[in-house]
């Protein structure tokens, strides 16, 4: 009997810790498996234009063109993907997320363009959803990100701010948001390896486009459009697809090591179970 309890005891807290992964199916017909369906999100779009380099180049069009190529790069892998935007139309920060629970999405990318009052400003950065930014310039970031609310949807976010503190209570100690963290970890460290530019780091902050999104989620800024070089870097078809690539290849990472966490939460619980059955 008590080793009964102990197995059961076992399971339940394997339950706890592995989280959102046992939401995860495994099927393995899928080469993308457990990522059975990728949402990607372009962000702004229409009359939100995003970010503006000093040469015109338009943040909107930018993150379009990456994330077009990207869901090319995960269709030729096999993947099943949905894009948030896939033509220049303005889509609400809080339908993206809604879109992707609407979708079951197993994972939620997010691409933007950076600007900063300063010129020499240049680099990547990666973000996951925290109730707390990292530090000034992540803050700095997200509120800049959140500013893109059109007039219609402004009433709308002002009455969100009271469910989105709950969520973002809820979001600290579940396993997404661990996994979020992992997901922008995989996609900054192949962001600077195919790039070779500067980065800027893995951060945490309140993204209004990340609010609500029961998988996880990263927000990739891919440069800054208000650095003149970046602006012009990033306007380059061959620049986008390097990026593409290599978000691709960190969805991909992210893939392995949930697979590794998956594996390694079942398998305890098989020892237990076979243990209880020895033990009687
Ligand atoms: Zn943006």
């Amino acid at each position: 009997m008590k080793r009964r309890l102990i197995a059961l005891a076992a399971f339940a807290a394997s339950l706890v810790l592995a989280g959102h992964s046992f939401a995860y199916v495994v099927d393995p017909g899928s080469p993308c498996a457990p990522l059975n369906m990728i949402v990607l999100d372009p962000g702004h779009g229409g009359d939100d234009f995003g970010a503006v380099g000093p040469a015109g180049i338009r943040e909107k069009d930018i993150v379009l063109s990456v994330a077009l190529k990207l869901r090319e790069r995960l269709k030729a892998l096999g993947c099943s993907v949905v894009m948030t935007r896939s033509a220049d139309v303005f889509i609400p920060l809080k339908e993206r997320p809604k879109f992707a629970n609407s979708m079951m999405a197993d994972v939620f990318v997010s691409i933007h363009a950076n600007a900063a009052p300063k010129r020499d400003s240049n680099g990547i950065e990666t973000f996951f959803l925290s109730m707390d930014a990292t530090d000034e310039e992540a803050r700095r970031v997200s509120a800049f990100e959140n500013s893109f609310i059109m007039p219609a949807d402004a009433s709308l976010a002002k009455a969100d701010i009271s469910d989105i503190t709950d969520i973002l209570y809820d979001l600290a100690n579940t396993e997404s948001h661990h996994e979020s963290s992992m997901l922008a970890e995989a996609i900054h460290l192949r962001m600077l390896s195919a790039t070779g530019r500067e980065g800027r780091g893995v951060k945490q902050a309140p993204f209004a486009v990340l609010f609500g999104s029961t998988m996880p989620a990263a927000l990739v800024e891919v440069g800054f459009v208000s650095n003149p070089a970046e602006e012009r870097l990033l306007s380059l078809d061959s620049e986008q697809a390097v990026i593409a690539d290599a978000i691709a290849d960190g969805l991909m990472g992210f893939k392995g090591a949930i697979q590794r966490i998956t594996a390694n939460a079942v398998s305890p619980v098989l020892t237990s179970a076979t243990d209880n059955k020895k033990g009687k």
